[in-house]
């Protein structure tokens, strides 16, 4: 393997004690506790799980965390009049919608409820015209720790290649506007994109959104590049015992990691940034709100 490992459990964990640092300075200098409100309709296990977790390290970074959980069949009326009370909270700073919502419940309609300034999902309208626009926007918390991991790891990104495999608002697009922003070249992927395979690896940057287990393979990567693999897919693992699984990401690890100059795992790379973002989203909304300073190196 020649491919340096991007370890994002460890930057994940700087970000948050960067994110610790700034809720304490609040605290002290202002007297001025961020909140973040997390709402789960239903009982989907995987959401009850993440939501478990964002609630754990709020508090962990000195934050307050709200939950708030509804019944599967919750009105939309009920949802909309909730997301109504959050906006107008001044001890809540952020709102995250834990998605997929029910079926019944218009996704869209209930995100665009959420105020944009406490969205630090960043999935309202207003903030992805604001990214588009090159504006100040919360941005979506995935692409934003894809963007912190590259800075930290190839310092500037301006004039760089960058190809996102993958074309979704919540990660495929709001990435390469961030990487457009940063000034990079950047090429979009998608399943029509014809000759994949040439277009990767063209890229100093390859970002790999895609939800195909280990796609992307070291053939489609460019000698030194840098491999951001967003991907999170539970694959059969025979070799573990019979019945047993494991989580693989978009890019192949072993044969990418053979070309390329840096690549993330999975997991333990693009994951855990997840959450971290998220943390760095409220505290960032809770500086803008109160028209205090934003934390350093924790925005897109
Ligand atoms: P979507 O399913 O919404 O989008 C997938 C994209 O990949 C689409 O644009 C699709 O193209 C493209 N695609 C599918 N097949 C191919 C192919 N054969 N060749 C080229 N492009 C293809 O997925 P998401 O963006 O929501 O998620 C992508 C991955 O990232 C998933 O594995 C997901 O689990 C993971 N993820 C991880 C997060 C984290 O915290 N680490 C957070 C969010 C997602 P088209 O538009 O043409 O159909």
């Amino acid at each position: 393997m020649v491919a340096t490992i991007i370890d994002g459990k460890a930057f994940a964990a700087t970000v948050r004690g960067k994110v610790a640092g700034h809720v304490a300075r609040l605290k002290a200098d202002h007297g001025i506790i961020p909140g973040l409100a997390v709402v789960l309709v239903g009982e989907d296990p995987a959401s009850q799980v993440y939501v478990r977790s964002k609630g754990k390290m709020t508090v962990e970074v000195g934050m307050n965390s709200y939950e708030h959980k509804l019944e599967a069949d919750t009105s939309e009326a009920d949802l909309l009049a909730l997301i109504d009370q959050l906006n107008t909270d001044p001890e809540v700073h952020g709102i995250l919608v834990q998605l997929p919502l029910p079926g019944h419940l218009n996704e869209a309609l209930v995100i665009n409820a959420i105020d944009p300034a406490k969205d630090v999902d960043g999935f309202h309208i207003s903030n992805v015209g604001l990214l588009a626009t090159g504006q100040k926007a919360m941005v979506p918390c995935t692409p934003l720790g894809c963007l912190m991991m590259l800075r930290d790891h190839l310092g500037s990104l301006s004039g760089l290649n960058a190809v996102v495999i993958g074309r979704s608002n919540i990660v495929g697009k709001p990435m390469a506007q961030l990487l457009l922003g940063d000034s990079c070249t950047v090429t979009i992927a998608h399943s029509r994109t014809k000759d994949i395979l040439a277009v990767s690896r063209r890229a100093d940057i390859v970002v790999a959104a895609v939800g195909r287990p280990q796609m992307v393979t070291g053939d489609w990567i460019k000698p030194g590049a840098t491999v951001i693999d967003v991907g999170i897919n539970r694959i059969d693992a025979p070799e573990k015992g019979e019945g047993k699984t494991r989580l693989v990401g978009d890019c192949d690890f072993d044969s990418c990691a053979e070309v390329a100059g840096a690549i993330t795992p999975v997991p333990g790379g693009v994951g855990p940034m997840t959450i971290a973002c998220l943390l760095a989203n409220t505290v960032t909304a809770c500086s803008r709100a109160h028209g205090l300073a934003e934390p350093e190196g924790l925005t897109a």
